[in-house]
């Protein structure tokens, strides 16, 4: 992804930082150089971004951003004029702060311990100006389960729809159409496999834009276009304060800026144990692509659960040869968002490709790409509630093997990650199954040496791992030797 931005995107982006430039270096180990090399790189795009056009229906440019790092935090304060202050908890910032953001990624995620932006106006934080937004430190995902069966419970949020505009008096997408996709629509058509395969593997799930079929009123629009706010008022009524939670806003996105809000707010109410965010991402520059997880800074909980999430959405995004080298952000993006910072439970926002980039659209497009993204996103949950942690499937064997012709010799092999059960251990000959996990991640495979194998021995004899979601280790390789029967006698060995 690196490689693709600095080539398609120099001109525009002088700092598209190579992997190599600040390589898990921390925060406080950079030299005062560094870091002033890399926030005027950062000033540079971020004022471009935020006076290209009018994030703001109220307020008019120029905006001015001065960043700095902070080495005792490991962010990067932001500094934005004070007269964002009043809406810094809107959505409207939030868009402007995410593709700022979307822009000067790579040059800050390989920085070790990175802990993200840190938005100041006027010198104050969000919660200066927005106090009710402040939450309680995170529900423990190590807190009892609530769904029956003891396997979780969680929130799909499938992003935007239909919302009024006060100003123009009309029902609008939040989002604008690009290469085919609208991202209010293609939200919950990701959604359908995530839910799938979280209630496969037992998890209660519910979605914000659950609807039925026939048209919202007074829009006309078809209930499932439309936004969690007006599904919301029509089934939780008594509950004004989830979707109706801007009483005093009399501005013309007023409904727009509850929408975002209403997500979290029925997650809390519905006391789920996670909540994952599903939208696609935008930005102005074409080239920029890629899946990327957000989780809102300080929330460690929310950080494990989106780095496994970047984890596992990998792993089953690269299992299918069409998609062997898409871009999954190596870390997740710690940035303060509506969806996740209201959130009292371990909250993401997955952002899966890029509408704005040709190829990540047509992923977006691809039920294979989408269906194993989302059933990756699934086992991340899964294994996020049992404790796991990210690691790589991979097969090891012993550096080498010896047989006589006609014996079968077994090869003890074993494995680390976390397969989907059943797995399969194959060589060129022979093969071991394990039809559940078992308590030793360990099988034996059997190898039958035949004459042809003598001749070529010692030859290297290739091991690989598959399990029942298709995932597939790289091979390992074993040296094979495989000698002659006696001509009489008892084999001997
Ligand atoms: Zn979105």
């Amino acid at each position: 992804m690196l490689a693709a931005l600095s080539v398609a995107a120099g001109a525009e982006l002088p700092g598209a930082a190579r992997a190599d430039d600040q390589n898990q270096v921390s925060v406080s180990s950079m030299s005062i150089d560094a870091r002033r090399n890399v926030e005027r790189r950062v000033d540079e795009v971020a004022n471009r971004i935020a006076n290209s056009k009018s994030f703001f229906e109220e307020d008019h440019l120029p905006i001015h951003i001065k960043s700095q790092f902070d080495p005792v935090g490991q962010s990067l304060l932001m500094e934005v004029d004070e007269r964002f202050g009043p809406v810094s908890g809107y959505v409207e910032m939030e868009n402007l702060q995410s593709e700022i953001a979307n822009e000067i990624w790579p040059m800050l995620e390989n920085i070790h311990g990175f802990q993200g932006l840190d938005w100041r106006y006027g010198g104050k934080d969000l919660y200066f100006w927005f106090p009710g937004d402040r939450r309680e430190p995170e529900k423990s995902k190590s807190t009892k389960p609530t769904s029956r069966d003891g396997l979780g419970s969680v929130l799909i949020n499938d992003g935007h729809g239909y919302y009024y505009h006060h100003g123009f008096h009309d029902w609008r997408f939040q989002r604008e159409p690009a290469n085919g996709i609208i991202e209010d629509r293609v939200t919950s058509e990701i959604a359908t496999p995530l839910w799938a395969w979280l209630s496969m593997d037992g998890v209660a799930v519910k979605t914000s834009r659950e609807s039925s079929f026939g048209n919202h009123e007074p829009s006309g629009k078809p209930l499932y276009l439309m936004a969690a706010r007006y599904l919301l008022e029509r089934s939780l009524p008594e509950r004004p304060d989830i979707w109706h939670s801007l009483p005093d806003d009399v501005s013309d996105l007023r409904e727009y800026r509850e929408d975002i809000r209403s997500r979290p707010l029925f997650a809390n109410a519905l006391g789920v144990d996670a909540m994952i965010s599903i939208h696609t991402n935008a930005s102005d520059n074409a080239s920029v692509r890629g899946t990327r997880v957000f989780s809102q800074p300080g929330r460690p909980e929310s950080a494990e659960f989106a780095s496994m999430a970047l984890c596992y959405m990998r792993e089953h995004i690269h299992a299918s040869k069409a998609y062997e080298d898409f871009a999954v952000a190596p870390n997740p993006q710690f940035s303060d968002k509506g969806e996740n910072r209201l959130a009292d439970m371990p909250a993401i926002i997955v952002e899966l490709g890029f509408h704005t980039n040709a190829e990540d659209a047509a992923a977006l497009k691809d039920p294979l790409f989408v269906g194993s993204a989302m059933r990756g996103l699934a086992k991340a949950y899964r294994l996020f509630r049992n404790g796991e942690r990210c690691e790589e499937f991979a097969v090891r064997v012993p550096d080498k093997a010896e047989s006589i012709v006609g014996d079968v010799t077994k090869i003890p092999i074993t494995w680390t990650g976390n397969p989907d059960y059943p797995m399969s251990v194959s060589a060129e000959r022979g093969w071991a199954m394990v039809p559940e996990a078992p308590a030793e991640q360990r099988v034996d495979l059997g190898y039958q040496c035949l004459d042809d194998d003598v001749g070529r021995s010692p030859f290297a004899l290739k091991v690989v791992g598959r399990d029942f979601a298709g995932i597939e280790t790289k091979p390992a390789e074993i040296i094979m030797s495989c000698l002659p029967r006696p001509e009489i006698g008892v084999a001997q060995r």
